[in-house]
């Protein structure tokens, strides 16, 4: 079906395109100027001083890199939400490190603080937030936490570019965070993430991490000056940008304002459109910071006609299509074997059971918009 509403799909524009093209024409297909340019502008957007990101494949690889230069690896602990993408919590358990799963808190999904300070012990190493759907967490009493204990604060920034806690750009209050590009996040570079560190010794050594543990990246190596050397300081990753990803991401990152915009409108169409149906709708404009509007998820009341799963399968039939961010970490096979009856998620739980995330992007049209609401009026109503 030509008109199908594609969850979350990008808006990629001829400027990407062109930019890819002369890429490939120049032949740095690998990490070369592009992703420098890509980091030095993302840095300058964010507020963060030149030098302090690095460019990686994904959020994932830049979770891992920043729990590894954080020291956690077997014997720590590392709390975390329990609603979250799963890459969150299974970065910390591939640092052979256990994962304290916490229940959020009402109206934002948010981790806990609360519950945060009754899940530290002796072993407790790093605190790995989510700003969900891209409303910071409560970053003044969770920072006071890690202060206290001596904790390495992580922020997973996936939902989460353009927002801020208060006057300060989200990414920015953790000792590392971590941004991603996939293909459904506020920007893309089809696959791809962002590293900050505030300890530039760090991000040397995650530079190094991300490939093979080797000295110099291939820029360096090959460069004008003729071939040098590498040596491995330590068996890494690989985990590095593409030019060709950076290619789309600094085109991405131009618009990324423009983008913003546009979901922001989005939701505050659903918000006055999306009245008097028995569901919930998110309370991201309650939040006194500046929210990236990543995801617009709603949650189905019990006494609804239809169930969560029916209800996306009925909009699949008409031509929409939704996601699930998230069911809780503890629902997972995995998870749930490992730590039932040791962690209790059950906010988490509930809304994982109830959470569809309506059709959410810059890319959306208003006829599209539109379409998704007099479909959920017509089935729920
Ligand atoms: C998407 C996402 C990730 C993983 O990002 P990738 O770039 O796909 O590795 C991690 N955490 C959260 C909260 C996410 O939404």
């Amino acid at each position: 079906m030509s008109d199908y509403i594609v969850f979350g799909k990008p808006d990629i524009q001829e400027a990407e395109i062109a930019e890819v093209i002369d890429s490939l024409r120049s032949c740095w297909l690998g990490t070369g100027p592009k992703v420098q340019r890509f980091e030095s502008d993302f840095a300058k957007y964010k507020g963060m001083p030149e030098g302090s990101v690095a460019a990686l494949n994904s959020c994932t690889a830049a979770l891992h890199l920043s729990l590894l230069a954080a020291g956690v690896g077997f014997g720590d602990e590392v709390i975390t939400t329990g609603l979250t993408f799963c890459a969150t919590v299974n970065s910390i358990v591939n640092t052979g490190a256990t994962p304290v799963l916490v229940d959020v808190s009402l109206p934002h999904y948010n981790i806990d603080p609360t519950l945060i300070r009754e899940s530290i012990s002796d072993s407790t190493k790093a605190i790995v937030v989510v700003h969900y759907a891209g409303v910071a967490c409560e970053m003044t009493e969770i920072k006071r936490l890690c202060d206290e204990f001596d904790l390495v604060l992580i922020e997973d920034c996936a939902h989460a570019i353009e927002g801020y806690y208060k006057d300060t750009p989200l990414g920015l209050v953790g000792d590392y965070s971590c941004f991603s590009f996939y293909a459904t996040k506020n920007i893309t570079t089809g696959e791809g993430g962002m590293i900050y560190s505030r300890n530039p010794d760090s991000l040397e050594r995650i530079k190094t991490l991300s490939l093979h543990g080797m000295s110099a990246d291939a820029w360096g190596r090959f460069s004008d000056d003729g071939y040098n050397h590498y040596y491995v300081a330590e068996p890494g990753f690989k985990y590095n940008m593409m030019d060709l990803q950076a290619a789309v991401g600094i085109h991405q990152l131009a618009r990324i304002e423009h983008a913003w915009k546009k979901r922001k409108e989005c939701y505050e169409f659903y918000q006055s459109e999306l009245t008097d149906l028995p569901i919930e709708l998110p309370r991201h404009h309650e939040h006194d910071s500046r929210i990236s509007y990543h995801l617009f998820p709603v949650l189905i009341e019990d006494g609804a006609r239809i169930g969560r799963d029916q209800l996306m399968l009925q909009l699949h039939e008409r031509g929409i299509g939704t996601g699930v961010h998230y069911q809780s970490i503890m629902s997972q096979p995995y998870y749930r074997s490992r730590f039932r009856g040791i962690y209790n998620t059950p906010i988490a739980d509930d809304f994982g059971e109830r959470t569809i995330s309506l059709p959410f992007s810059a890319s959306l049209s208003e006829s599209e918009r539109m379409r998704v609401v007099l479909s959920l009026r017509e089935l729920l109503d």
